[in-house]
């Protein structure tokens, strides 16, 4: 299957060749028919999968044939998406596939003030990519209306679920006209996501992407059991010694992102954190010095990550496990996009062995465990207080380097203090 196989007219054909795209990938090829016919889509895929491109490529066909509208430009297309990263990387998108068309998009999202963006709605656009605050309220400045929207794209929806959003979509619902065309994405589909599709999507064509394909089959991925004081030294070696193209690293909490920058910058490892509580300003820079290669990691975590587009991205780490298995999935996600291999390594404390049993099952797939590291852990170290407490020897560790004299006390004794140090 070829794009042109698809139908798609010249000015598309040619800006995809411009981004390299030789042939769709699933999602495209499945939802493009169905989309230029004009139905509803239902699309359970994970990002990761050109579901972007799988969307606005249609889009982008059917407003080309449109005539040309008099007077200004009205928004005909909306999509909604749950953070600003993601909505800038939809925006580039449709500037991209419109390359050689007239179409017109613009990019809306809370944080920043929002003057500019209202200059670019000021000079008609066909297409607004929008994050709900940042859209309700520039409706109720009455700065957009949402009369004339052809086409409705939700993106992200169990994203947008768990980060709240659910009233801002059903206000945003009842301001868009009934005679339309929806489509509704999310990575997972339990029963919130499916209710929410129901009340937005008629009679639905659907797509389904299997989330296995796209995480065990095209990344690698591995599992380093290691504690929690050893996981920094864990990074810092695998970024001097594996990890040899930039790496993007998973941390759970801002704060963790910030500690692990340091620590990188200590050890003369050049890395970036990006996090809500970095200014959208300070998050593009320290993405484009990843892209550019002159970071040797960006430290994310998993709101500001998404929609972080990256091409030929090899390694991801994730420091912490997230607690929620889907999160694992679209971490992972971020490598081996669109067909290329890539590596995800995830650290695992003792604490954080429930949540990889959770991904597992996720991902029906058993991920290998790297043994024999320098900093493993294993299940003897955390037997070693009923040993103290029963006056026997501990067991001998594998890595003797901390303990040049061969004496287990001496090397249990420190191994026991580092675990029991006030966890920051
Ligand atoms: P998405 O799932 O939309 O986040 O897209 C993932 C990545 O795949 C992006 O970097 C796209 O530019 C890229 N991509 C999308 N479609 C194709 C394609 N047909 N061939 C090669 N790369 C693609």
């Amino acid at each position: 299957m070829t794009f042109k196989e698809l139908g798609l007219v010249d000015p598309i054909l040619r800006a995809l060749q411009d981004q390299g795209y030789e042939r769709p990938t699933p999602i495209q090829s499945q939802s493009i028919p169905v989309l230029l016919e004009g139905k509803d889509l239902l699309g359970c895929a994970q990002t990761g999968t050109g579901k972007t491109a799988a969307f606005s490529i249609p889009i982008v066909q059917d407003l080309y044939r449109q005539p040309k509208e008099k007077g200004k430009r009205k928004v005909k297309t909306l999509v909604v998406t749950p953070t600003r990263e993601l909505a800038i990387q939809i925006g580039e998108n449709f500037t991209a596939y419109t390359k050689y068309t007239d179409i017109k998009n613009t990019v809306i999202f809370g944080g920043v003030k929002q003057t500019s963006q209202v200059y670019a709605l000021h000079q008609g656009v066909d297409v607004l990519v929008a994050t709900p605050g940042r859209l309700l309220d520039l409706i109720g400045q009455k700065f957009i209306t949402l009369e004339y929207i052809q086409h409705f794209v939700l993106d992200e929806a169990d994203q947008m679920l768990d980060m709240g959003f659910i009233h801002d979509i059903k206000k945003i619902l009842k301001l868009l006209p009934q005679q339309r065309q929806s489509l509704f994405f999310s990575a997972t589909m339990p029963s919130a996501i499916v209710k929410l599709s129901n009340e937005i999507l008629g009679n639905p064509a659907r797509v389904t992407i299997a989330p296995e394909k796209t995480t065990a089959e095209k990344v690698e991925q591995q599992i380093y059991h290691v504690n929690k004081v050893n996981k920094t030294k864990l990074l810092v070696h695998l970024l001097q010694e594996k990890l040899t193209e930039p790496t993007l690293v998973f941390s759970r909490t801002k704060h963790g992102a910030n500690k692990i920058v340091k620590i990188l910058d200590k050890a003369g490892i050049k890395s970036a954190a990006i996090h809500g509580n970095k200014s959208q300003a300070a998050r593009q820079r320290a993405l484009q010095h990843f892209k550019d290669g002159d970071l040797s990691a960006l430290v994310a975590t998993d709101i500001a990550a998404r929609g972080i587009d990256i091409d030929e991205l090899s390694y991801v780490v994730n420091y912490d496990l997230p607690n929620v298995p889907e999160s694992y999935v679209h971490r992972i996600g971020r490598t081996g996009r669109a067909g290329a291999s890539g590596l995800a390594i995830s650290f695992c404390m003792l604490e954080e062995r429930p949540y990889l049993k959770d991904i597992e099952k996720l991902i029906k797939t058993k991920i290998p465990v790297v043994e024999e590291h320098e900093y493993e852990f294993r299940m003897e170290d955390a037997a070693e207080p009923t040993h103290k407490k029963q006056g026997q020897r501990p067991p001998r560790r594998k890595n003797s380097s901390s303990n040049p004299s061969g004496k287990s006390s001496g090397n249990y004794s420190s191994g026991n203090r580092n675990r029991n140090r006030k966890r920051n």
